[in-house]
């Protein structure tokens, strides 16, 4: 069987890397040079760089077992403990002790310095209700996660400084915008279902070498075809005939369209994508003259900075914040100045050093945003044309916009096309 794959992010590669496997001839055409989507490296300045520091964590089985067929799942570097920082630099570790699961947390939650004795209370009796109703409530995609949290009387402060911090690393969006069903999935699936599920994984590499040619050698029959981007859908007697790319006409025998959703109306692919809009994630490049950081990663709490990475020796460190709705319009100038001066609030011997070189990646369509009443909205693999199938975090692969929602909806597509199964199960 032949299948073309419209997009090389982690929605087409997943796909391409089953079917391909399968005995399938796959081509897979690309319209950037390089391959990864919005999960991808490229060179700035003669360094190579991630548009932004991408993390998974031991729950995304599926990321984790495409990695393994590319051969580059030893790449990941997985780390147990969460480094939270408070301005001032005081410092909180969440990580697993030794009671079973789900109570694997108790004793780090109890101990964490950013929040009073009763607000870790009702911060435990918060996650007790959602292992009580996770599964069991039907109004979850309904209601947003703030209104959950409201109701369960969670502390405004547990609010901010826990359950929005967690949320907004995980889903890129604050917790009045997002629907408690997926909030649920996060704490459930991510701290709650298994003991080790929580553990950051951390590519050691560029994102782009984790799609590398090597990879794909012992993946079968694909071919990946880059600047190509499909500029035009034949449709004839109700399915796809070929598609346009590069000036050539392309024929298969069934079409994965792996774009994301705001490609689909151009090429006249009849999907309503009306209901959906994009939250936005910035990240922002530093290289100091000296090593300003001492941990490999931290949350940092009440400031616009969210997260801070290691990429080298302490001196070149990324800065990460999701639903940067505020950063958007700013300056860059004064997107470097400000991460500067709040990370300074976090790491003191960012004073002493000299910024040596900034670089900041505003990604305005970086991730939908996953709201309440949207899931309905998410379309399935199989579409009204027979030889058609879609693709991409954005579709109803059971998850938020993530990679592992993303490799989800490219192995759903080539169970749609093969009848075989590739989808692993939830941990949960
Ligand atoms: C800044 C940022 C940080 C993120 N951080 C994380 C994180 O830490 N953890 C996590 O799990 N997720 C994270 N995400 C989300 C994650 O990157 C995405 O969910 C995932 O990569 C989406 O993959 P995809 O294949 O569905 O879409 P995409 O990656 O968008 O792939 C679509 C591909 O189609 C190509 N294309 C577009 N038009 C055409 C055309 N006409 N012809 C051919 N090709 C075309 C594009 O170039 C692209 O390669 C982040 C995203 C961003 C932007």
């Amino acid at each position: 069987m032949e299948v073309i794959i419209l997009g090389g992010g982690l929605a087409g590669l997943s796909a391409a890397a089953a079917l391909g496997s399968a005995g399938h001839r796959i081509r897979v055409l690309e319209a950037r040079p390089y391959l990864g989507g919005r999960a991808a490296s490229y060179d700035s300045g003669g360094e190579t760089i991630d548009n932004c520091q991408h993390i998974l964590m031991r729950c995304c089985v599926n990321l984790l077992d495409f990695y393994s067929r590319l051969g580059v799942d030893k790449e990941i570097a997985f780390y147990r403990d969460f480094v939270i920082i408070e301005p001032g630099g005081r410092r909180s570790v969440l990580t697993r002790g030794f009671l079973p699961a789900p109570f694997h947390f108790s004793a780090s939650l109890l101990g964490l310095k950013f929040l009073t004795f009763s607000e870790k209370v009702a911060l435990i009796r918060g996650m007790l209700a959602i292992r009580r109703e996770y599964g069991c409530r039907d109004d979850l995609d309904k209601i947003s996660m703030q209104r959950w949290l409201e109701e369960k009387r969670q502390p405004k402060r547990a609010i901010e400084r826990f359950w929005s911090q967690v949320l907004i690393s995980a889903l890129s969006e604050e917790a009045d915008r997002v629907a408690a069903a997926h909030g649920f999935q996060v704490f459930w699936l991510g701290f709650m279902a298994r003991a080790d599920s929580y553990e950051m994984g951390v590519p050691a590499v560029p994102l782009g070498k984790l799609y590398g040619a090597d990879s794909w050698r012992a993946l079968g029959d694909v071919d990946i075809r880059l600047r190509m981007p499909v500029e035009k859908v034949n449709f004839e007697n109700g399915k796809v005939q070929s598609v346009m790319a590069g000036g050539e006409e392309l024929h298969a025998d069934h079409f994965v369209c792996a774009l994301p959703f705001d490609r689909l109306p151009a090429l006249g692919i009849p999907i309503d994508v009306s209901a959906f809009e994009y939250s936005p994630i910035t990240g922002i490049h530093l290289w100091f003259d000296r090593k300003v950081i001492d941990v490999q990663q931290a949350a940092m709490l009440d400031r616009t900075i969210q997260w801070v990475f290691n990429k080298s020796d302490g001196r070149y460190v990324q800065v990460v914040v999701s639903a940067s709705r505020t950063l958007i319009e700013m300056p860059r100038a004064d997107v470097i100045a400000l991460a500067v001066r709040e990370l300074a609030e976090f790491f003191p011997a960012v004073r002493e050093a000299n910024l040596q070189k900034a670089h900041v990646v505003k990604e305005v369509r970086a991730v939908f945003s996953a709201r309440p009443g949207l899931e309905p909205y998410r379309p399935p693999t199989r579409t009204a044309i027979p030889n058609l199938f879609l693709a991409g975090d954005w579709t109803r692969s059971g998850w938020p916009a993530t990679m592992e929602s993303a490799v989800r909806s490219g192995y759903l597509a080539a169970e749609a096309i093969t009848g075989q199964k590739f989808l692993l199960s939830d941990v949960g």
